[in-house]
């Protein structure tokens, strides 16, 4: 008996001191041995949900292309992945990879129903051989982004049969040779398949699983020594040495693959341990930046990587991948300064290039922006009509694939810790409600109207008291953020994480205070963007929407338009600073958030009710007034907006109050801005002068 009870302590102590090394967290399945154990959990889908501003966000997204493009583009209607004799490759699971998680975060019974119908066809196809999907498919590509499908849908449903779906078709990729090739999709984004093999082995535990990736991992494309080379640089872009090819070279210069594949080393490492691989990702990162960086946090590609001026274009496609990346590589490094771009992608990026109403999209979006039409322009590869609003311009990966933006952002805007609480990723209106301490489950109400304004206040539901600890990211771009609870307020710097572990008892509140001042950034020949928050601001130009037919239809379907839009006002504006004071002469409004909040007045929004489209007259939820002064000699070059001309630029004219608008409310714009060399006035800079 005593000895059964020494045996029991010491059982005991084990266990306890293993779980001060790693702790675990008992309600969300972190990676098991013998992978490395993540940063952060990837919370299950419908855990977080939208509120406020974002939910309205969404709301557009469902009644806008998303809710309706499967009613009339053939390639939906009569997709093969439902059972039509139509498309059966990659537009189906793309659309779906958007359209399970919008439906399941809006709980849209209408959108369940719709995508139920993909899923039981999807789920009906599965052979006895592993492979699923269309007969007519022989590829492994869209399974990669089928697979994704499926695992989202189980985690909205727990529908076990999307587990055995997955599970016999790594079964089949164990079984079978490798087949993935430099030369084809396949290949180059083989590793896509490693985000659901992963989530697989969470599940399930079966070893195999890790030796299929394994398997995948050496037989394919190989991106980190890509990212550590790096071939495709500024000089390769200004020698126009990019390859322009679908080969093997110009696949990994094609910006989509390259968004897709930052992620790739980091989900390896999670097996390998090996800090290589670590390394390719930040390494890649800051050679995107450094050779093709724009503003917003984005790369160029119009569409193989396409340098740092401002006149080249990004395609939408591209952006929703790079969240994608980035929101799979937080969980595993909890890197801090990767949540800073996913804000940053999420809030400039991801709006700029679609209407407010998400009825059309650009392939294409360009920084500095004055322009939208199908004239002659000089993008790398992509046709003329890629930067027009509508319906799908230049090729339709990006309407097939547009979807996921929103909804994977808002699924991984809190994640779970490893000791038992959550973290708050990405700040912006939503409600997690989760599993914490030894179980028990809380509601924590998110209310803010950031990224516009910079208070966020959160507020805790639970049935009884529960001790857990709560992560908040401090942006790093912040200088200090002041965070108040239980009575305490403390002010942490930038850059850092902080951790609160307290006994919260329903109705707790958290309030953080994130100041939004303004500041600069350089860019393109010493050219200035100006930056709130996680915000990008652009000149505000006035503007003509002209609706225009070009080389396809829009199926009778009323809400699509291919929309021109013409600049109304002048654009080629240098910008007065006052580097001492970023303040100084600047005047910040922010005004009420419409229903599209990404809207600024003038643009046309699709009514489903009149039939109609009408201009709005809301303004952008932040507006800021500035000075600028006209540069004459910069003009359009090749129907865009010529590169600025170096900064400082000598000044004849006068100074004028310019106004500027959130990036994502600009469908036209000017973001990077040259900057006048001119010693500031006093009285200059007075509001109202
Ligand atoms: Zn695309």
């Amino acid at each position: 008996m005593k000895n059964t009870t020494v045996l029991l302590i010491s059982f005991l102590i084990v266990i306890i001191s293993g779980c001060s090394e790693k702790k675990e967290n008992m309600n969300y399945k972190n990676n098991p041995q013998p992978l490395l154990r993540n940063a952060y959990i990837k919370l299950p889908l419908g855990t977080v949900k939208p509120a406020g501003w974002l939910k309205s966000q969404l709301e557009a997204q469902a009644a806008g292309l998303t809710g309706n493009l499967d009613d009339f583009w053939p390639d939906l209607v009569n997709s093969a992945w439902h059972g039509g004799d139509g498309e059966a490759w990659e537009r189906g699971p793309y659309y779906l990879d958007g359209l399970v998680p919008l439906a399941y975060l809006l709980d849209d019974e209408n959108l369940i129903k719709k995508s139920n119908v993909w899923i039981e066809k999807i789920i009906a196809s599965s052979s006895n051989t592993g492979w699923y999907g269309p007969a007519k498919n022989k590829d492994r590509w869209p399974l990669a982004v089928a697979n994704k499908v499926l695992m989202q849908y189980y985690e909205a449903t727990d529908d076990k049969r999307a587990i055995d779906v997955l599970t016999k078709y790594f079964r089949y990729l164990h079984e079978t040779p490798p087949d993935w090739p430099d030369k084809d999709w396949r290949g180059v984004r083989a590793m896509e398949n490693a985000v659901t093999g992963y989530w697989l082995y969470r599940q399930t535990g079966e070893q195999w699983i890790l030796e299929t990736i394994e398997s995948i991992q050496k037989n394919s494309s190989d991106w980190t020594t890509y990212y550590e080379k790096f071939p495709w640089d500024s000089a390769a872009s200004t020698d126009k040495k990019i390859p322009l090819n679908w080969g093997p070279d110009g696949l990994t210069a094609h910006v989509v693959n390259n968004a897709m594949a930052i992620k790739y080393p980091g989900l390896w490492y999670q097996q390998s341990m090996d800090e290589r691989f670590k390394k390719a990702v930040f390494a890649g990162i800051g050679k995107y930046d450094l050779n093709h960086g724009q503003a917003g946090g984005r790369f160029s590609g119009d569409e193989h990587l396409s340098g740092k001026s401002p006149d080249r274009g990004t395609e939408l496609c591209s952006v929703v991948e790079f969240m994608f990346s980035l929101e799979e590589l937080y969980a595993i490094f909890g890197d801090n300064t990767l949540a800073d771009r996913i804000e940053l992608l999420t809030y400039n990026a991801l709006p700029g290039t679609t209407t407010p109403d998400m009825w059309s999209h650009q392939y294409d979006q360009q920084s500095n922006q004055v322009l939208v039409s199908g004239v002659k322009r000089d993008w790398s590869t992509n046709g003329d009509y890629s930067n027009i609003y509508g319906l799908m311009p230049n090729f339709a990966c990006c309407l097939a694939n547009m979807h996921q933006g929103w909804p994977k952002f808002v699924e991984s805007m809190w994640m779970a810790t490893n000791d038992n609480g959550l973290a708050l990723v990405s700040y912006g209106p939503s409600v997690v409600r989760a599993r914490v301490g030894k179980g028990k489950e809380v509601t924590i109400t998110e209310e803010t109207d950031y990224p516009f304004n910079g208070s966020v206040n959160l507020t805790i539901s639970t049935e009884k008291a529960v001790r857990f600890p709560i992560d908040l990211r401090i942006p790093g771009w912040a200088d200090s953020v002041t965070i108040r609870f239980k009575g305490k307020t403390v002010k942490v710097n930038g850059g850092s994480n902080y951790k609160i572990n307290e006994k919260w008892k329903n109705g707790d509140q958290i309030t953080v205070e994130i100041p939004m001042e303004i500041r600069v950034e350089k860019r393109f020949n010493n050219s200035l963007s100006v930056l709130r928050g996680p915000l990008c601001f652009s000149l505000r130009i006035d503007k003509e929407y002209k609706s225009v037919k070009i080389n396809y239809d829009n199926f009778g379907y009323k809400g699509s338009v291919d929309w021109e839009i013409n600049p109304k006002s002048a654009w080629n504006y240098g910008l007065l600073i006052d580097k001492e004071n970023t303040m100084n002469g600047l005047k910040v409004t922010e005004n009420p958030i419409g229903k599209y909040p990404f809207s600024d007045k003038g643009d046309m929004i699709w009514s489903a009710d009149s039939g109609k489209y009408t201009p709005s007259t809301q303004d952008a939820p932040v507006v800021i007034t500035a000075r600028g002064i006209k540069i004459p000699e910069w003009t359009m070059k090749n129907n865009s907006a010529d590169i600025p001309p170096l900064s400082p630029v000598k000044s004849e004219g006068d100074p004028e109050i310019i106004t500027l608008v959130p990036y994502g409310c600009a469908r036209l714009r000017i973001t990077e801005f040259p900057v006048m060399d001119i010693i500031l006035m006093e009285d200059m800079m007075k509001p109202g002068k």
